[in-house]
């Protein structure tokens, strides 16, 4: 077992736990030569750092893991003991500064074989629940904590407007409201205050700004909008961010009108850190600013150009030898002003000193045993229930009976990588058992009362009349970043085709659980089916689909994206007058006589109240207040505004759970302007109720 580290007597200001941090900060910086500070805007990959001892000698300030990097065996054990060898390397140097690790902890602790896999970010979407969410950040940071790690690159706050994008997965949606509200994921990792709490892990808020909003859905794409609407889809999730103090925001390869984030500086240092005010750093994406020039290789150019349009840390991630040399030519030539130079010093310091590095440097091994734990497998299960959204029940053929003959196929029924997608023990994921958990064929023959009545086949062969349904679980297979773009549309595959064939052809009513990463071209099929359940990519809980397909939970999941009708129609989003198939906010639930007995409705009632608040010649801001007067808990509230020809829909973020409970929502689209004469609606979904919204909760 490694020593344990004594943290030597604070004899220096740096090192006394009890000053405020902006003066530990000072001293520091004082302290530090010019080479101590550029290895803190440095991050390397672990794999890269060849040989260890490099991390002392170049005084680099941040390690990371990237999708492909692991340790072996992979577990959380070998994890944390990687962890602490690094720290213990990096706090052996004069000032022994601490080093902070990051990991795309995305949906769980994902790089760690046997690590909680919560559902994809589309799915928390579904979930409309940021108390959930927030449960979920938590339970990742302590996951992560078991391992050492102090940051984590999520959440991905991106804005999805285009379902052919291969990262719409890692969205909580098309709209600016829901990855707005879902920032509660922010202070699940981070606590109230950053460092105050138990294990706490640093957040990104990633990728500024505008990557869900690419022409074409194409990865690192440009983004072409005014920059009004850029600002009212896709700032508005990093607004609130800053809000909750993230400690980090990572920049995006994408472009905005021509000009790559990285090179930004009215985007970065104006907008982000000027007028939204926000402290904490800007890392670079994996190898963006050696991208600038649309070559590889670094460049003292390229270089400048990023630091002095406001990035902090680069993430190199390889070449840390010429990064640095590149560097400081640029500072000692004053193309780099020792200012600058601070400045992303300071601001990376002060997260480490918040974190509580300098005070608690290694693993926290109370926290290791928690990877995997009984306790986070039971909130994931319960995030899967809640993200699954029914789109058809024709006939009530769901809720499936508990003993009834059942037929289950499709290539993801029985496939813990499928259902996981990407960003799982690996960057790209991928099918087969790569990591610990309950497949969704595994979850049903848990719920049936006879699992010998339970006949699996993943073609669809042999089966007959006589089953009560045929469950088959289809849709995508894993994919990460730009492999997931699929700008020739969103069909289902051949192999899926002949499995429905097959189904169809028994005559045996068919249920469609379609586990993929955004809405697939299903019209045509769409008639076969009697039901279809989008489970999106659930991770390592399947019994949270059993527990919606039997019935033991109602489906409560509302669409986060609209679904086109095909995805030649994208891009199709809330308020933009198309006709998709299934609306944003869509989703059903059980109701009326299922073979298994639905929830009884619990009376839901409020009162709401619209006013306005300020007045100007063009138009008025307005809100709208609820009370809940009730005994049901109250969620799903959504205002339609309407801006005169467009609407916008918000979400509020919250529930209120018991009677006397109130809340406001107030319009903050197109500046919060709404022209005379408009309707403003509003709505709540009452927890264990019909989707509708109770008769007392809506209005206009
Ligand atoms: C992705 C980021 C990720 C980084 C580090 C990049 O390819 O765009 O989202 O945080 O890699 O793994």
């Amino acid at each position: 077992a490694p020593e344990p580290v004594t943290a030597p007597a604070a004899v220096l200001p740096y090192q006394d736990a009890s000053l405020p941090v902006p003066d530990r900060v000072t001293d520091l910086l004082s302290r530090m030569t010019l080479d101590d500070k550029l290895g803190q805007m440095t991050q390397i990959e672990k794999d890269a750092l060849v040989p260890q001892s490099d991390l002392a000698a170049y005084r680099i300030g941040s390690v990371l893991s990237g999708g492909d990097s692991t340790v072996s065996p992979n577990n959380a054990q070998t994890w944390a003991d990687t962890y602490d060898s690094l720290q213990r390397t990096a706090l052996a140097t004069p000032l022994g500064i601490p080093v902070i690790y990051g990991i795309d902890a995305v949906h769980g602790h994902n790089a760690v074989r046997g690590a909680t896999l919560f559902p994809h970010n589309i799915g928390l979407g579904a979930t409309r629940d940021p108390a959930l969410v927030q449960r979920i950040g938590r339970a990742v940071a302590e996951e992560v904590s078991g391992t050492g790690i102090d940051w984590d690159f999520a959440p991905c706050l991106c804005v999805a407007r285009d379902d052919r994008w291969g990262r719409t997965y890692e969205s909580y949606g098309e709209t600016p409201e829901l990855p707005s509200a879902l920032t509660t994921f922010v202070t699940g990792l981070q606590g109230d205050t950053l460092g105050a709490g138990p294990a706490p892990v640093l957040a990104t808020a990633k990728h500024y700004l505008g990557d869900g909003g690419t022409a074409g859905g194409v990865d690192q794409g440009d983004t072409r909008l005014s920059e009004a609407d850029l600002r009212a889809v896709h700032l508005p999730p990093f607004k609130e961010a800053v809000r909750r103090g993230v400690g980090s925001v990572m920049l995006s390869y994408s472009s905005w009108n021509g000009v790559r984030s990285h090179a930004n500086t009215y985007l970065v240092t104006d907008v982000l850190k000027g007028e939204l005010g926000f402290t904490g750093f800007v890392v670079s994406d994996w190898a963006a600013v050696d991208q600038l020039d649309g070559q590889s290789g670094f460049t003292g150019a390229e270089i400048a150009t990023a630091v002095n349009a406001g990035v902090d840390m680069v993430m190199v991630p390889h070449d840390y030898k010429k990064f640095l040399t590149l560097l400081r030519g640029e500072v000692t030539a004053g193309r780099i002003a020792p200012s600058r130079i601070d400045d992303a010093n300071r601001r990376i310091l002060t997260q480490k000193f918040r974190l509580g590095l300098f005070e608690r440097p290694l693993t926290d091994r109370s926290y290791t045993a928690t990877v995997g734990s009984a306790a986070h497998r039971e909130l994931a299960r319960q995030a899967v229930r809640a993200s699954q959204v029914l789109l058809k029940n024709d006939g009530g053929v769901l809720p499936l009976p508990k003993s009834a003959r059942l037929f289950v196929a499709g290539k993801s029924a029985d496939d813990i990588g499928n259902q996981s997608g990407g960003w799982t023990v690996g960057w790209q994921g991928r099918s087969g058992p790569v990591t610990d958990g309950t497949t969704i064929l595994q979850g049903i023959r848990a719920a049936v009362t006879d699992p010998s009545r339970v006949t699996y086949d993943r073609y669809g062969n042999g089966i007959g009349s006589g089953y009560h349904a045929a469950v088959a679980v289809v849709g995508e297979t894993p994919y990460a970043e730009g492999r997931g773009d699929r700008p020739g549309g969103l069909g289902l595959d051949q192999e899926d085709l002949q499995t429905l064939a097959r189904l169809k052809a028994s005559g045996v009513p068919v249920v469609v659980v379609l586990v993929s990463g955004r809405p697939l071209d299903v019209s045509a099929q769409l008639p076969d089916w009697k039901a279809l359940l989008a489970a999106w990519l659930p991770g390592t809980e399947g019994a949270g689909v059993a527990d919606v397909l039997f019935g033991d939970h109602a489906p409560t999941g509302k669409l986060p994206v609209s679904w086109p009708r095909t995805s030649a129609q994208e891009p199709v989003n809330d308020g933009d007058g198309k006709d998709p198939l299934f609306r944003y906010g869509y989703g059903l639930t059980y109701s009326g006589a299922g073979p298994t007995p639905t929830p009884t409705p619990t009376p839901a009632a409020c009162t709401a109240r619209l006013r306005t608040v300020a007045s100007w010649p063009g138009g008025h801001q307005a809100e709208v207040t609820v009370e809940n007067t009730g005994s049901a808990a109250l969620t799903g509230w959504s205002v339609t505004w309407d801006l005169g020809g467009t609407r916008v829909t918000n979400l509020w973020n919250g529930s209120l759970t018991t009677a006397g409970g109130r809340a406001t929502v107030r319009n903050t689209a197109a500046n919060g302007l709404l022209p005379p004469g408009g309707t403003t609606s509003f709505g709540f979904t009452a927890e264990g109720s019909a989707a509708t919204p109770a008769p007392d909760c809506a209005g206009s």
